[in-house]
């Protein structure tokens, strides 16, 4: 076997490898993503970069870390020559990851069957009820906050992070426009119906059943989307300011 070690030793190699300020960069991806998502910087917007430094008191550096972040998630893009921008997506671009989406959720499901708590598994159910609540006392926003949570909570429950990043990525990616409430309450209350099928496949453990219903329930956001009043004329081939996927029935 080759020596690998150069001259010096391992030590030589690691010292230009120090991680410094690591979280630094990281929250200053997480400041910069609230502002996409609840649409203080729009999609095909220039992100204002010395601005940004000046407000979150960070240097050049982190800042520049912190777009690569979120052009890895396919937030924003970055050129050589104009900066960085917001994405736009498209209507394909939309329909293609929730494609994924869908694929990843049912996964999920299928996995949180055999490997969620007792504990978890009330968690959810707690959730379940408030979000009902809120169904009752026409709350939509919170309503989509707590859906989302329950969502997340299957991820999570799925205990494989490869999946869990990968999901986050995609639904961070959709997720970028402040909720409204245009869901029509028709739809509102069957999206509740496959929440309450959810809720019994979960907690039957019955992972070919989660992982179908979970499919359907994404796939009927997406109906929801394309069909709706959601989307007015004029702002179809670019969905980026009124795609709200809470919006289109969680
Ligand atoms: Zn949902």
């Amino acid at each position: 076997m080759r020596d690998l070690c150069p001259p010096g030793g391992i030590s030589g190699v690691l010292t230009g490898m120090r991680i410094a300020k690591t979280s630094l960069h990281l929250e200053a991806a997480e400041r910069i993503r609230e502002l996409i998502v609840e649409g203080d910087l729009p999609p095909g917007s220039r992100i204002p970069e010395r601005e940004l430094c000046e407000q979150f008191g960070i240097s050049r550096t982190p800042l520049r870390e912190a777009l690569k972040v979120l052009a890895s998630e396919g937030l924003i893009s970055l050129t050589q020559n104009r900066g960085a921008r917001v994405v736009k997506l498209s209507r394909q671009d939309i329909e293609d990851t929730f494609q994924v989406m869908e694929a990843l959720e049912a996964l999920a499901g299928e996995l949180a069957c055999s490997r969620i708590t007792d504990e978890e598994l009330a968690d959810v159910r707690a959730l379940h009820y408030q979000m009902l609540a809120h169904f009752e006392r026409n709350e939509m926003a919170d309503y989509i906050r707590i859906n989302q949570a329950i969502h997340e909570a299957i991820i999570t429950a799925a205990r494989n992070p490869v999946l869990s990043q990968m999901y986050e990525g995609l639904s961070g990616r959709v997720q970028r426009s402040r909720y409204r409430a245009t869901m029509s309450r028709n739809r509102w209350r069957e999206s509740l119906q496959e929440h309450e099928e959810i809720l019994d496949a979960l907690t039957a453990r019955d992972s070919k059943r989660l992982a179908h219903v979970l499919s359907e329930h994404i796939e009927h956001k997406l109906e929801v989307l394309s069909t709706s009043s959601m989307v007015s004329p004029g702002e179809e081939a670019d969905m980026d300011e009124d795609y709200r996927p809470g919006a289109a029935g969680g």
